[in-house]
């Protein structure tokens, strides 16, 4: 029995958690700093970024194998800064022309943040 893996995950090299998930892992491609992995213990396959090219490293779950390093993770990684940030503030977005709420400890909004470069 494995137990399920969130979707989208922040994976921190040398801590316990991404040794122990290593273990579970076969590193099947790689391509454009990307690695796709197999879960051998429920044969699911799992996208890393990079160690060299990422300052923050993801891990992936990816449905469709075919398409594993063209699909578009952003969206989920936003979801990740989202919610290590705590949600939303009150307070509206800097960026001129936008008046979407901030992320709690930043002076942009959840798409400004993340377009800055900011992963967590
Ligand atoms: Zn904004």
């Amino acid at each position: 029995m494995s137990t399920p893996w969130p979707r989208a995950s922040y994976f921190n090299d040398g801590t316990a958690a991404a040794r122990h998930a290593m273990e579970d892992l076969e590193l099947v491609e790689r391509a454009n700093w990307l690695e796709l992995y197999r879960r051998k213990s429920d044969d699911s396959y799992w996208r890393l970024t990079a160690a060299e090219k990422y300052e923050q490293r993801f891990l992936i779950r990816i449905e469709n194998v075919q398409g594993w390093s063209s699909f578009d993770s952003a969206p989920l990684e936003r979801q990740l800064l989202l919610e290590r940030r705590g949600g939303l503030g009150k307070e509206a977005c800097i960026t001129q022309g936008c008046s979407q709420p901030v992320v709690l400890g930043s002076a942009f909004c959840l798409e400004h943040t993340y377009e800055r470069g900011v992963r967590k």
